[in-house]
């Protein structure tokens, strides 16, 4: 497949589609009549509550269309914007600039929410964070409806094929509205799997691709493309080998799908008899509900970065306690395993007034940060031992590259907990200490490391960034980032076996155990704990009861004294065959989405 036509993004909504390309472009119309003279006031507010009866109304009746078609829990994304314009203190603003600054309705509405939407997306909660994307909503409603235009372009005309629509931020509004018989796929540049239009389009089934940065300048209408939700890319003007091709790989995604729906619920257990534990990698509250439906026990790894991603000020310790107890709650009985602040690197927040590094990967980030702000530190490992009250909360440490690291962050929870307990604070004495291993350096003095913490955690994506030198997010470079090369294994054979000597876990919490060939051999490794990004979990769950652990570790064996990775990858392959139809494997391998593509989903999430 040439590069050139290929557009990439994240699939959000599984399936393969083609059809002729159609851009929708809407944006906020831009308010030209500003203020009105005195006798016109009173006509302005009644101007101002028509508009609000009758958004109302077409909210109310995509609430309902969205019922019938997707369910009601789907319908309920609705509800915030009906509440908002319910809101009788924030109408009564509104008509307060209207009456004393005489100010046009749609001048005053645009003023109020604008203010709003500042306010909110600079809170400390992540809920009111969270709705500034609702107000957006009703602020284009509102306008398009005073300004009297259209709220979405009309799509073809009902005889032409079913299109597949390019816009730039997909709503849940226009997703509804766009009737599944019009429309056979659907992109935009902005967004994530957790956008609430990507879940409506995965319960409406229209195959769907987030992130498709550039998708808006390449396309034009009625260009011929094929759309993979699954694999997340547009291929544009393909050709009839690549549409057979497409065809091909639907149609085992369909075969593989059943089979997973065969083991949900059952252990992730091997053929003989051997079991494994899955948890989940939740970088957002949303995924939340995806981890538990696939049943993972416990998370084995949660992101904080996005608590502090895009807000003026730090979370407090309180804030985060709520957090921790609530993942804690949900997942009683398993462990739950928070990542201490990852920051820097790709994820720097507004909060910190940093200059640009020239090299920020090797530079100031995560526990290099955390150790030199010890008032910030200090809030987090505070608000872990306090839910560690009401779960099995533990704590991991991400960028070790040696054992002072550990030491100085132990003796700063030991710190922190006799504060707790003379402020008279409910809080654990102490909590499970776990060091991800993602540095060549900690890789290579892991057994110093195993014998002064309480778990191991492998983080590939930057143990393989770092040991290949391959930038993870260069979309360039992506054919050569590639975890299963030999250097990368001889590590996480290395560290397997240090966890195994001290005797304590080993997961692997990158994205390589989501990957099902990649599972095949770090199981046949040793590791029997991973953690999955959410959507993975099927997949790797019906992978774990087709195997056969001997023979996962007599294909890891071959695989160690591989010389390239192309070698390593073909002796898996061979491992793995006698167990699964590898083909029928691949139809159902997610994309990766590491670097860039999961920086977006973190920066949707705190809109
Ligand atoms: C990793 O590096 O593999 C990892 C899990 O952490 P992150 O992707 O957040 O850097
Ligand atoms: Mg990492």
């Amino acid at each position: 497949m040439t590069t050139d036509r290929v557009l990439s993004g994240v699939g959000v909504a599984p399936g393969i589609t083609i059809g002729p390309a159609q851009v929708i472009q809407w944006e906020i119309p831009t308010v030209t009549r500003t203020v009105v003279a005195p006798q016109e006031v009173d006509r302005e507010i009644e101007r101002l509550r028509e508009a609000l009866r009758a958004v109302q109304r077409m909210l109310e009746d995509l609430r309902e269309r969205t019922r019938q078609r997707a369910g009601a829990e789907e319908s309920k994304i609705f509800d915030a914007q009906i509440l908002m314009l319910e809101d009788p203190e924030f109408v009564w603003e509104v008509e307060r600039l209207i009456r004393e600054n005489q100010l046009s309705a749609e001048r005053a509405f645009e003023f109020k929410t604008l203010e709003l939407r500042a306010l909110w997306s600079q809170s400390s909660s992540f809920q009111l964070r969270q709705r500034v994307a609702d107000l957006s909503g009703i602020l284009l409603r509102v306008l398009n409806h005073l300004v009297d235009k259209p709220i979405h372009p009309a799509l073809a005309a009902p005889d032409a094929p079913p299109a597949i629509v390019f816009t730039r931020e997909l709503t849940p509004g226009l997703t509804v509205q766009l009737e599944r018989e019009n429309v056979a796929g659907l992109a935009s540049v902005e967004g994530a799997r957790t956008a609430h239009a990507a879940i409506l389009a995965r319960s409406l089934g229209i195959p769907c691709v987030m992130g498709v940065i550039d998708g808006l300048e390449r396309v034009r209408d009625g260009m011929q493309v094929l759309l993979d939700g699954t694999h997340g890319f547009v291929l544009l003007e393909p050709t009839e080998a690549e549409i057979a091709e497409a065809a091909d790989s639907e149609q085992r995604r369909h075969q593989l799908q059943d089979r997973l729906e065969e083991v949900d619920g059952l252990p992730a257990e091997t053929r003989d008899g051997q079991s494994v534990t899955l948890r989940g990698n939740v970088d957002l509250p949303e995924e939340l509900d995806e981890t538990q439906q696939h049943r993972a026990e416990g998370v084995g790894l949660l992101r904080t970065e996005f608590l502090v991603l895009g807000r003026k000020t730090m979370p407090t310790e309180d804030e985060q306690v709520r957090l921790f107890e609530h993942v804690a709650r949900r997942f009683r009985g398993y462990p739950v395993v928070v990542r201490t602040y990852d920051l820097g690197g790709d994820k720097f927040p507004a909060a910190f007034q940093t200059a640009p590094e020239p090299n920020p990967f090797l530079g100031w980030r995560a526990i290099r940060v955390c150790l030199d702000n010890p008032e910030l530190f200090r809030v987090q490992l505070r608000a872990a031992l306090r839910a560690r009250v009401s779960g099995d909360v533990r704590l991991l440490l991400p960028m070790i590259i040696q054992v002072e690291e550990l030491d100085h962050t132990r003796e700063l929870i030991a710190e922190s907990a006799r504060t707790l307990q003379q402020e008279g604070i409910t809080a654990a004495a102490s909590l499970p200490i776990g060091v991800m291993i993602e540095t060549p350096a900690a890789a290579v003095i892991v057994d110093q490391i195993a014998a002064r913490s309480d778990f191991l955690s492998v983080g590939t994506n930057d143990l393989t960034q770092y040991t290949l030198a391959i930038d993870r997010g260069n979309a360039r470079l992506a054919g050569r980032f590639n975890p299963r090369h030999p250097a990368v294994l001889q590590l996480l054979r290395r560290i397997a076996e240090a966890a195994q000597q001290a005797n304590i876990e080993a997961s692997v919490c990158g994205e390589m155990a989501s990957d099902p060939l990649s599972a095949f051999l770090l199981l046949g490794l040793g590791y029997r704990v991973l953690s999955l990004s959410p959507p993975a979990l099927p997949l790797v769950r019906w992978l774990v009861r087709q195997i056969d652990m001997n023979a996962a570790a007599a294909a890891a064996e071959r695989a160690l004294v591989a010389s390239t990775s192309a070698e390593v990858e073909t002796t898996l392959k061979e491992g793995l065959a006698a167990f699964v139809d590898i083909e029928l494997l691949e139809a159902g391998r997610l994309p990766r989405v590491v670097g860039a593509a999961r920086l977006r989903s973190f920066q949707s999430g705190t809109l």
